[in-house]
């Protein structure tokens, strides 16, 4: 049976609910993590606890509990639920109010954790890699809400995501008003050019991906060059690989853009490489569900 925390409480599914008058639901006053466990150690936990504070502070919203016991809040989701792979979604947000918009009116932060074993995509896409379209919505405003917070407000990501269906495609790669490459609908966006690995530079407005950080490392220990730069939809087409990463998706090739096929349209050999390592590390690291 699986459990839910929600507020310090551990319900079975169907009782673990949050309020209509959540500001969550109402406005998506609220801000998430996409954590992942392998072989029962939870990656890079501290990283995505840091940033899940530094999003809650950025929106005024307090966390009342403390970072260590946000971390057992997670290990304890997994062992309830006898996890040992899992993909956690935590979630606060800003709790129940009134219908205004004040957060003052909202007295408890609402804390949700949900541990659950998903893969984004069905296995064929993780072989054969992605089909991508470019997507005219503009998600990463910068000038309204930083786009390195892991906000619940996820509707800008939701029309990109919506415009690559429309497309036929999996994924979505949004742009920045300049016209520079920023990120896929939930996760990072890599290239590979002659040997040199390029990914969108944070000033292009992206949220750093603990992913992204843990493929750069990666890329770099390799031996390969890394260059953290503005990047074109001509450098898309023309590139020899594509990839994105997150949490949920991990990393996928992307092998065909706007209708043109990236390198030979089939996932090269140094994101297979990465893939390869990123597979090693996360199974070498983590915070232990089980002591
Ligand atoms: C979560 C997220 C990512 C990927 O970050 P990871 O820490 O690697 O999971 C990228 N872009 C957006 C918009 C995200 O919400």
């Amino acid at each position: 049976m699986t459990v839910v925390y929600v507020n310090g409480e551990f319900l079975p599914k169907e009782e673990a609910k949050v309020s209509v008058f959540d500001h969550g639901f109402l406005y998506g006053d609220g801000v998430f993590e996409g954590i992942r466990a392998y072989a029962g150690r939870i990656f890079r936990l501290e990283e995505h606890i840091d940033r899940l504070y530094d999003s809650a502070k950025a929106i005024w919203l307090d966390i009342p509990i403390s970072k260590k016991e946000m971390m057992e809040v997670c290990a304890e989701t997994c062992r309830r639920n006898q996890l040992k792979d899992a993909y956690i979604r935590l979630v606060v947000s800003r709790g129940v109010g009134d219908l205004g918009l004040d957060p003052r009116n909202c007295k408890k932060t609402t804390i949700v954790c949900i541990a659950d074993q998903i893969a984004l995509y069905p296995e064929e896409f993780y072989k054969k890699g992605l089909k991508a379209a470019t997507a005219a919505t503009r998600k990463n405003y910068g000038e309204v809400l930083p786009p390195q917070v892991k906000t619940c407000n996820y509707l800008p990501n939701i029309m990109a995501k919506i415009e690559s269906v429309v497309a036929g495609a999996q994924e979505c790669f949004c742009m920045s008003r300049e016209g520079y490459l920023t990120e896929g609908s939930g996760d990072n966006v890599f290239l590979v050019k002659k040997g040199v690995v390029k990914t969108p530079h944070p000033a292009t407005g992206i949220l750093i991906g603990v992913t992204r950080n843990a493929i750069i490392e990666l890329a770099k220990k390799l031996g390969y060059p890394v260059e953290e730069t503005f990047l074109t939809r001509y450098d898309v087409y023309t590139a020899d690989e594509a990839f994105v990463t997150g949490t949920a998706a991990e990393m996928v090739a992307v092998v065909e853009v706007d209708g043109r096929k990236i390198g030979d349209g089939k996932p090269g050999p140094v994101t297979e490489k990465l893939r390869e390592e990123f597979r090693k590390l996360v199974l070498s690291e983590g915070y232990p569900i089980y002591k």
